[in-house]
């Protein structure tokens, strides 16, 4: 099966999202994973994000949040989130680095990593 085909662990029926502190979604298997901002800002899904994390220099969440681009003089939140088609949501963010899009199956797989 193509991983393009909406199956039902990343398909949300329900997403809460409370801009500075977390989002929460309901997927259509009854799982119900929970994100908080930093967390989320710290996955970015962008190509910057990602070599940063690739660096592997990384030991926890919050040092990763100092480290990646953007600004953090003020308490992250977020700006605005936005449903792209039916497979992903874009969240632009306080910080300044910018949007990124975060496709429902990237969500389902950082949530079983750091859970
Ligand atoms: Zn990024």
């Amino acid at each position: 099966m193509s991983s393009n085909i909406m199956s039902s662990h990343t398909t949300p029926v329900r997403l809460d999202l409370k801009k500075d502190e977390k989002l929460d979604i309901e997927w259509q298997d009854g799982v119900r994973s929970t994100y908080s901002v930093s967390l989320l800002r710290s996955m970015c899904p962008c190509a910057i994000c990602k070599e940063v994390r690739n660096q592997g220099k990384i030991t926890g969440k919050k040092s990763l949040l100092t480290i990646l681009p953007g600004n953090y003089s003020k308490p992250l939140q977020v700006v605005s989130a936005e449903l792209v088609g039916n497979y992903a949501l874009r969240i632009e963010w306080s910080d300044e680095h910018g949007s990124g899009i975060y496709s429902f199956e990237y969500l389902r797989e950082i949530i079983s990593k750091n859970s």
